[in-house]
């Protein structure tokens, strides 16, 4: 990937979201418009509910309590608030005898231009049309000869119409009742009836027999491409600005160890070397240690870079398992008896993991996979290590303790573990002819060794004198330098150790 990909992926990114929204945006404007729409209607509905609610049971209760004499009771009932309210424009009384009055006031009778019937029914019809004024709902009753009447406002739909734009909504009421046929208020933008789409709901309240139809069109069309907008590109936007953000965290995990060793282990990219293990007496291969490598592009990487971060991070496990599943299948094209050994932790035998796991693999043959257990980090729960390092003895498995003398069980380990092998670390190979203190306690472990019959390897030899100076103290298998690096297993079954030098002296007949 070019360092220029990342930039290129997140201008993307960014830019996707608003791109998106410009495209989808007319897709979406008549959906918006139709539900801006219905919500209009709804709004409608509720309020002439309310309204309904307070006219069924004012009007009825205001006409009974009327004396018909336009004095002082009738006038504070007909401006008492319980009565004269937001849906009340004009309250009056006509009675049959005598001047009339209104919410306006006493002698301000105003005999409405309509025709009213005589029966005691509440009766509803319109306002007479008058200049340009729009015609409002007029409802009458008789009482007694008398005559009550209201002039309901209509300013309530006018000023719900308005929002949320101007011009975008066309309401329309209907009388259904035959009698009252000529009854019809258009309110609103008349102009949106003549457009060529209009979207309408149609409402019908069987109660007052009011059929209530809303319409809209180009306007509110518009107002919702606006609101889209307005509110789509910032929050596209937005988006973009989270994507990228996701983009760069997850890039960074990846970029991580964690990230990056996690990934490794889903791709295989952990594969063992081998380091084969030579008797320096007969140079013949006895066996190999497994060493881990990252294979990173065409490198290979050391575990010294990642095996710690491995061990602490708890990784160790699964990715031992991959690397035992791949010795397991090498060991097919090793000659027995050579054996290979595969670096442990204290944690796969403070837990079943390693009985787990060999478990799972049906018991490789325990002559060729044998295990070595590092002093580096220390066991803690020691019983339960014994218990699982016998019980996998049983099954014929050996261990052995790596870099003795460096860490912290020593001695200790091979005896409370039942462990008879241990790898002389190359810390004490160093100090062969040398003045290093170091060299006492180098001969001091092979003089234990030998005294209580352990198994021992050189390991980190990487010279003829190191060799020859174990030799002399009975340490006779040696991995290091001196004869291989560690290789893979392609490499491994080509490779033969050096002939000895006496042999060689031999075969020439000297
Ligand atoms: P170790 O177990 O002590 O392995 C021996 C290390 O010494 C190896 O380093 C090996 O390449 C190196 N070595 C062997 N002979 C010589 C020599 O003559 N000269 C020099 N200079 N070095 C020599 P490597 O492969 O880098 O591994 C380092 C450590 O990483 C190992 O030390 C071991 O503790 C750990 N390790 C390796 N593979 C695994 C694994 O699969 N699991 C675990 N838990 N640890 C591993
Ligand atoms: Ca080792
Ligand atoms: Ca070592």
């Amino acid at each position: 990937m070019s360092r220029q990909t990342p930039l290129w992926i997140s201008l993307g990114l960014f830019c996707a979201p608003p791109l998106l929204m410009l495209l989808i945006a007319p897709l979406l404007t008549n959906p918006l418009a139709s539900h801006l729409l219905k919500l209009k209607e709804e709004e409608l509905i509720a309020y002439q509910a309310e309204r309904s609610r307070m006219l069924d049971h004012a009007l009825p209760s205001q006409l009974s309590r009327f004396r018909f004499d336009c004095g002082p009771e009738d006038m504070a009932l007909l401006r008492s608030p319980e009565y004269y309210n937001r849906h009340i424009r004009f309250a009056a009384l006509q009675p049959a005898k005598g001047t009339g009055c209104s919410t306006l006031g006493p002698q301000w009778p105003l005999v409405p231009e309509v025709e009213i019937p005589g029966s005691s029914d509440f009766h509803l019809t319109s306002t007479p049309p008058r200049f340009d004024t729009e015609r409002e709902t007029l409802i009458s009753a008789r009482r007694n000869g008398n005559l009550a009447y209201w002039v309901l406002d209509s300013s309530w739909s006018h000023e719900l119409l308005r929002t949320p734009c101007q011009g975008c909504f066309y309401l329309e009421f209907n009388h259904r009742d035959p009698a009252l046929a000529g009854l019809f208020f258009p309110r609103g933008n008349q102009q949106i009836r003549q457009e060529a789409n209009p979207i309408s709901r149609v409402n019908v309240d069987h109660q007052h027999q009011v059929e209530q139809s809303l319409w809209a069109g180009q306007a509110l069309r518009q107002y919702a491409a606006s609101r889209i907008r307005h509110y789509g590109l910032p929050l596209s936007l937005l988006l973009g600005l989270g994507l990228v953000l996701t983009y760069w965290l997850l890039r960074n995990y990846r970029n991580s160890l964690d990230g990056l060793l996690r990934l490794a282990m889903r791709r295989g990219e952990f594969i063992p070397f081998y380091q084969p293990i030579v008797d320096s007496r007969s140079h013949e291969v006895v066996g190999h240690e497994a060493l881990i490598r990252w294979r990173r592009n065409d490198s290979f990487v050391p575990p010294g870079a990642f095996i710690d971060y491995v061990e602490r991070q708890g990784l160790i496990v699964p990715i031992t398992e991959q690397l035992v599943r791949q010795v397991v299948a090498d060991l097919e094209r090793l000659p027995p008896p050579q054996w290979v050994s595969v670096n442990l932790v204290a944690a796969h035998v403070e837990h079943s993991y390693l009985d787990a796991l060999l478990h799972r693999l049906r018991w490789p043959d325990p002559d060729r996979l044998t295990f070595e257990l590092t002093e580096r980090i220390p066991i803690t729960d020691m019983q339960r290590a014994a218990r699982e390092i016998a019980n996998l003895g049983l099954r014929g498995y050996h261990f052995k303790i790596d870099d003795f003398g460096t860490g912290y069980g020593g001695f200790a380990y091979l005896q409370r573990l039942g462990i008879r092998r241990i790898k002389i670390d190359k810390m004490f190979v160093d100090t062969i002819g040398t003045q290093d203190l170091k060299r006492s306690v180098l001969d001091a472990i092979i003089a234990f060794g030998r005294e209580s019959g352990m198994e021992m390897i050189a390991e980190g030899v990487e010279s003829q004198e190191q060799i020859d100076y174990l030799a002399e103290r009975g340490v006779y298998l040696i991995q290091g330098y001196a004869f291989a690096r560690p290789m893979p297993i392609a490499e491994l079954v080509h490779w033969q150790p050096p002939v000895k030098a006496a042999e060689a002296m031999r075969a020439s007949g000297a």
